[in-house]
């Protein structure tokens, strides 16, 4: 498989190339020259498969022969090393936990497979990698935690000053070794904006950089897993599956779309925003017109200008008519997303975090509207707890603390404060 880049001006490269470069030359995205199709037999026989062999086979096309076949079910294997569990709320709908990961958010799933990818790949040991990254919340601790005392790889993380949980800012901020954070005062669009600025910057060609937003092909594609986890185990019910996924940078949505371009049998998307709401509102005008980003309760969201809706675009040909049958969009206030969480409890004793409870107000508004055959599934996309404050003082309940987040919680945070892209230069030139 090779990738070539959503802005045209760089040539296409291999699995390998568009991993270690994570953005093409020219600052675009990487995105498959094709999109592999799955046989029938495949979903005829997905009940019968391992979860490591299923896969192994969604993700071998895009990988190529870029890594042998016990590598790349190792890496497969060791990323999906945890549960994801389905939780009924509803007779039409239910929440796919993809929280039991080390930092109890789903984007273990992408830094872990990214982790063990890049450094089978790079098993010469040829250069150093850095890898920066930035993040509004969870990308950071689930990156660092995968990348944590790998050979031959830095890992930077930029984030807003006190705009993450303490949770979320522990996780990335008391690792040490190989992990560095930088404390940036703005919000995650200037995290963002500087870390595309510093793949530009032609002065810092003497680093090997590469990012592990979900830009980067290894992050983004082996999300795709888990709606194929969750196709598996609802198979039976016979129903037609729609999926709402709480959305922020559109990476996650956007690698189901994905699995359903791949003959996943998904009958339709939604993607539920909070007040950041550029793509529902696109759906709606036909026009996109991104805002500087707004705080909410649902931070892991807070993305004013999604870098992987171009993709989505992609997929559909820019065609918004066509978009929107298979995605619809929906953003909810903080008021909405709080009103939520005592719902869900109130329906099930369930708790769910703030950015699952905005995925389950999504499929609520669009099953009141369509038939009932659908069987509706928001993904819980982190654990409660580590929006502890909201939950606590909305559902006026305790939560347990998890035992592996108290050793990280008593740790103390390292941090090195940032202002611009100046400092950002001269820190990485160091
Ligand atoms: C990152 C994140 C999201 C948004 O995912 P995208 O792929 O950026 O759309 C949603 N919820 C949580 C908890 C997250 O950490």
């Amino acid at each position: 498989m090779k990738y070539y880049s959503l802005n045209h001006n760089s040539k296409s490269c291999l699995f390998h190339d568009a991993v270690k470069r994570g953005l093409a030359p020219d600052r675009g995205l990487y995105y498959p020259e094709s999109i592999p199709q799955l046989p029938q037999s495949f979903f005829k026989e997905i009940e019968k498969m391992s979860i490591t062999e299923m896969a192994y086979k969604v993700i071998k096309p895009f990988v190529g022969n870029q890594l042998l076949k016990n590598e790349l079910m190792e890496i497969v294997s060791e990323t999906l090393d945890f549960d994801f569990p389905i939780v009924e709320i509803t007779d039409d709908i239910a929440a796919l936990e993809l929280f039991q990961g080390p930092t109890l958010a789903f984007k273990d799933v992408g830094a872990r497979f990214m982790a063990r990818s890049l450094k089978s790949l790079n098993r010469d040991g040829e250069q150093k990698i850095t890898v920066l990254v930035a993040t509004s919340g969870d990308t950071g601790g689930a990156v660092a935690n995968g990348f944590f005392e790998v050979d031959g790889v830095n890992v930077v993380i930029l984030y807003p000053k006190g705009k993450v949980s303490e949770i979320q800012e522990k996780q990335l901020t008391t690792l040490g070794k190989n992990i560095t954070a930088l404390e940036v005062d703005g919000v995650f669009d200037d995290c963002q904006e500087m870390v595309k600025t510093a793949f530009l910057d032609s002065g810092l060609s003497s680093i090997n950089l590469t990012s592990a937003n979900s830009i980067n092909v290894a992050r983004w594609l082996p999300q795709m897993f888990y709606y194929f986890i969750a196709y598996r185990s609802l198979k039976h019910k016979n129903r037609k599956l729609v999926f709402s996924v709480p959305s922020g940078n559109f990476g996650n949505i956007c690698a189901g779309i994905m699995a359903q371009q791949m003959g996943l049998p998904i009958d339709h998307f939604i993607a539920s925003t909070n007040a950041n709401d550029s793509v529902p509102r696109y759906l709606e005008t036909g026009n996109y017109d991104p805002q500087p980003t707004i705080q909410t309760l649902s931070n892991a969201m807070d993305v004013g200008n999604p870098s992987n809706f171009i993709r989505i675009q992609k997929i559909f040909n820019n065609d918004v008519v066509k978009m929107k049958k298979n995605l619809s969009g929906f953003r909810y206030t903080d008021q909405e997303t709080k009103k939520a969480l005592k719902e869900i409890y109130d329906l099930k004793g369930y708790i769910a975090d703030p950015h699952g409870a905005l995925g389950y107000l999504g499929l609520k508004e669009y099953l009141a509207k369509e038939k009932e055959e659908q069987y509706g599934v928001f993904l819980e996309t982190a654990h409660p707890v580590k929006f502890l404050d909201t939950v606590k003082k909305t559902l006026k309940l305790e939560v347990p603390i998890p035992e592996r987040l108290k050793e990280t919680l008593s740790k103390e945070k390292i941090s090195i404060p940032i202002r611009d892209y100046s400092e950002l230069k001269g820190f990485l030139l160091n």
